[in-house]
């Protein structure tokens, strides 16, 4: 194989052998635009350099040797010619673009003679010297690794002995005496003299290229940007243009849409008498392109037109690097953009609107990622770069907070109160803290992983969240946290990037999210495309109308036992759980009842006609219970007891693991009028909303943690027969549905029978990972970590489903509920419902729909119809390769 293409031979295809500036220049040769002459020395090349470490082979040095033999029949120049040199740049460029991270090296083939030439031919001294001086300092700093302020310390030296301010200012003597001036700097360091022999020069900068795919920075950008090390990179070598040969010559970069707001219209810059380095090296200031159009308004209008055909061509927003020589353009790099999320939406609607992409291909374009970017806030880019974390721990949701630290929900809710930005810190999080969390910018837990308490609630608010940091020591009592020599207490502030898990110092300046307008349309051509429905997790009126607003054609999970944790609901529910007997029971559940009817009126009001599943109460009692020693008293005085009473009760309810203890469907087996309560306020509350508004609502009941047929039969006869009293008090019949939460693994294995009386079924994928493991939601985060690392498991299976062990129970249920009841009501309501990669797993099993907290609905929409865009295309594929074979 070869180990060098012209660029008339390559294509933009061939980004891995020609890295992706080769392959655009080869393209861009091939539509016949002013691209400079030159070659590309391939990425395996680079990588035979690499491996064989003996310096450049006999093989690569011959065909290097042939191609400038033709590069100078092309150009008619000749390289070391000593009246009209042929100058060359080397220029690296790997398959992905890694902007200013490896090497250039301009003005190749200037040495004592040639410059002479040079001044000659151009009748301009002061040109010729300034290249020269630039290759010396190029050359010395990337092929020889002299320290680059060495030579700006010597310009800026002589600059000051001259009284100049600016480099315009230096004439072609000053040059001059500079270049001998930088010759000393390689005797001084080095001991050798600069190669005059080009071809040498040539051979030196190519290695030093090979090498700079090495280098620190470029190991550090790949690493952070998931690229790989085992790429290369190519080495273009192309003739020289001059932008810095007089004031009708300048050098400049731009964009063909704004990269930050995706407006479309040329955006850049440029620098008249420049040679390329000097605008990214911000030497001089740059104007704004419109200069450009003043200046040279024909170069001007070349250029647009040129902008607009690469972007047709490459059907997307280019970013390019432009020279102009004597009135004459040339285009030197052309790659598609870098840009803000919101440009990218901006950028990807306004291509399909114009009709140069698809929709199908707008689509496939958008990342959860950008979806995320555009809804929360992020923090400003250079502000981040700027900024050293002190510890990293789950990215629990996403999102970009500072504010001031608390340890508990109470001192959150009074700073939040008096006006302060608060992040609570907390080891972990209980459903007693909701109203610190609903306040705070951000949540920090020490503990807990990526389904715990804290994870799950931030989520469904919309609230940045940090969970599982086990490096940091959380001492709630002293309100004090540290990790390594970072100390924080109360009121010191701390920065939360939920979209990374990496916590910092003080504030960080961040911009808003929200580009409503910009997501709906994306959203709306979405789910034209889908077949699976997205649903949301959510009871309360401003989580429901959020999940409607971001698309969601249905609730999935609504959870009761949120409601009871108002400031008056809990003492009801309180008084409840300590009653002894029936009498006992029946007013604190009354009391909950009226709360709970209004709530749910005010979802089915919210909800109109889509579907909508209210779970019955999920979490052990001693959840609802007072810890406080003073709440204890409270609780003592308001319900006729001694302290001690109380305590005795808290200590009965108290349980070794309880996960796995009394809760879900197993407090109704004993207590069946909670179950029964709330089942009639549902029921009620249907009625009423279906006669006041006309609309006919059917409430889904859920009943969670089941695991046995008998379980789920007993209690659905309970719950009936709760309804037909209803129905006959109200005089009044609505529809309703009652189903089974599938979270145990013996539902799933039985599901079969269970789906005998069950009307639908949602799979609670948090429990059910939990389960399946025997790996606590609660604790996994002190030792997942080692997991991951190990390579025990390929990800978080509470983040990512475990298609292996819990997607086969998930399947077998599925298949099961199918074989005994034809087509089923099935979805899924856990976090894996709002994980794109659990989402393409989960898709095909087949299930009805996904439920996930609002701010993943987006996301999961995205997600199914770019799976369904792909499905398409492959059976498309397939379909033609039939017709071709008959
Ligand atoms: P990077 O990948 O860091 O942008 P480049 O290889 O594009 O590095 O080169 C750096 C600068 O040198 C750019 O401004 C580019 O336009 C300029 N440059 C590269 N080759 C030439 C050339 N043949 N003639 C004139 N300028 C060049
Ligand atoms: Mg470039
Ligand atoms: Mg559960």
């Amino acid at each position: 194989m070869t180990y060098i293409y012209d660029f008339s031979e390559g294509a933009k295809e061939w980004s891995d052998l020609l890295g992706g500036k080769g392959a655009n220049l080869a393209e861009m040769t091939a539509l016949h635009l002013p691209v400079p002459n030159g070659f590309t020395i391939t990425t395996e090349a680079c990588k035979d350099y690499l491996k064989e470490s003996s310096g450049l082979n006999e093989k690569l040095i011959n065909e290097i040797r042939q191609h400038i033999q033709s590069l100078e029949q092309q150009t008619m120049k000749v390289l070391g010619d000593a009246e009209d040199p042929l100058l060359i740049s080397v220029r690296s460029g790997s398959k992905f673009s890694m902007p200013g991270m490896m090497d250039t090296i301009l003005n190749l083939g200037l040495n004592d003679e040639t410059v002479v030439g040079l001044a000659e031919k151009t009748g301009n001294s002061r040109f010729a010297y300034d290249c020269y001086r630039r290759l010396l300092q190029m050359f010395g700093d990337v092929v020889w690794g002299i320290d680059k302020n060495k030579f700006e310390d010597q310009l800026s030296f002589y600059k000051s002995q001259k009284g100049y301010t600016i480099d315009t200012e230096m004439t072609a003597e000053d040059w001059q005496y500079l270049v001998d001036v930088y010759k000393g700097i390689y005797m001084e360091t080095l001991h050798k003299h600069f190669p005059q022999n080009p071809m040498e020069q040539l051979f030196h900068s190519v290695e030093a290229v090979f090498r700079s795919w090495n280098n620190k920075r470029a190991k550090t950008y790949r690493r952070l940007h998931d690229i790989s090390d085992d790429l290369g990179t190519a080495v273009n070598i192309q003739e020289m243009v001059f932008g810095n040969s007089g004031l009708d010559s300048g050098t400049g970069v731009a964009f063909t849409r704004n990269p930050s707001t995706g407006e479309k219209g040329i955006f850049g810059e440029f620098l008249i008498n420049a040679q390329g380095e000097d605008v990214v090296a911000g030497i001089r200031t740059p104007q704004p392109i419109a200069a450009l159009k003043k200046s040279m308004p024909e170069i001007y209008a070349e250029f647009c037109e040129i902008s607009e055909q690469l972007e047709q061509h490459y059907q997307d927003m280019q970013d390019i690097e432009f020279t102009i020589e004597n009135k004459k353009l040339y285009i030197l790099q052309t790659r598609n953009g870098k840009r803000t999320a919101k440009a990218s939406f901006k950028i990807c609607i306004n291509l399909v609107e114009e009709g140069v992409i698809s929709k199908e291909a707008g689509l496939q374009r958008i990342t959860p990622t950008m979806i995320t970017q555009l809804l929360h806030p992020v923090f400003e880019e250079e502000a981040l770069k700027a900024a050293v974390p002190f510890v990293k721990g789950l990215p629990a949701s996403p999102g970009a907070a500072s504010g001031q630290v608390y340890f508990t929900a109470e001192a959150a809710k009074a700073a939040s109160d008096r006006g302060e930005k608060v992040i609570l810190v907390r080891q972990e999080t209980s459903p007693e803290d909701i109203e610190g969390m609903v306040v705070s910018e951000g949540i920090v837990t020490s503990r807990g992983g990526m389904t715990s308490h804290a994870a799950v609630v931030a989520r469904g608010m919309g609230v940045c969240c940090v969970a599982g940091c086990e490096e940091l020591q959380v001492d709630e009592f002293l309100e004090q946290a540290s990790c390594g020599d970072v100390t924080f207490g109360t009121g010191d502030v701390i920065s939360v990037d939920g979209t990374s898990g990496l916590l910092y110092q003080g504030s960080i300046p961040k911009k808003e999210g929200e580009e409503q307008e910009l997501l709906n349309k994306v959203l709306d051509w979405a789910q034209e495309l889908s077949t699976l429905e997205v649903y949301g997790n959510a009871e309360t009126p401003e989580d429901i109308q959020t999940a409607l607003k971001l698309g969601a054609k249905g609730i999935g999970l609504a959870r009761t036992e949120h409601m009871f944790f108002g400031e008056e609901r809990i003492s009801e529910v309180r008084k409840m759980i300590l009653a002894v007997d029936q009498k006992g029971l029946r007013k604190p559940l009354e009391q909950l009842k009226k709360y709970q009817k209004n709530d749910f009126k005010e979802i089915f009001q919210l909800m109109e006609e889509r579907p909508c599943t209210v779970r019955l109460l999920d979490p052990p009692l001693h959840e609802f219970l007072p810890k406080a020693e003073r709440e204890i008293e409270d609780l003592a005085i308001a319900t006729n007891r001694t302290p001690a009473q109380i305590r005795k009760r808290i200590s009965e309810l108290a349980e070794q693991n309880p996960m796995l203890g009394h809760r879900g469907c197993r407090l109704a087996v004993s207590i069946p009028q909670i179950y029964q309560m709330q089942t009639a306020a549902i029921i009620e509350a249907a009625i009423e909303v279906s006669q006041s508004s006309g609309f006919s609502v059917v409430p889904e009941i859920m009943i969670p943690l089941v695991s046995t047929d008998k379980e789920m039969s007993l209690l659905r006869k309970q719950l009936e027969e709760t309804i037909e009293v209803i129905f006959e008090l109200y005089g009044h019949r609505i529809s309703y549905k009652i189903g089974t939460m599938i979270e145990t693994p013996r539902a799933c294995l039985t599901a079969a029978e269970i789906s005998q009386s069950s009307d639908f079924f949602s799979f609670g994928t948090n429990d059910l990972t939990q389960l399946t493991y025997g790996f606590s939601r609660d604790d996994s985060a002190k030792f997942l970590n080692e997991y991951l690392n190990l390579k025990l498991l390929p990800s978080d299976p509470f983040q990512h489903l475990d298609e292996k062990g819990v997607g086969q129970l998930i399947q077998q249920a599925v298949d099961g509920i199918t074989a005994s009841k034809g087509a089923a009501q099935i979805g899924v309501c856990g976090e894996a419902g709002g994980d794109p990669q659990s989402i393409r797993f989960l898709r095909k099993l087949p299930i009805s729909y996904v439920s996930c907290s609002p701010f993943r609905i987006p996301a999961a929409i995205l997600t199914i119809a770019q799976e369904e865009i792909k499905e398409q295309a492959g059976k498309l594929k397939i379909l033609n390769k039939l017709i071709k074979e008959v």
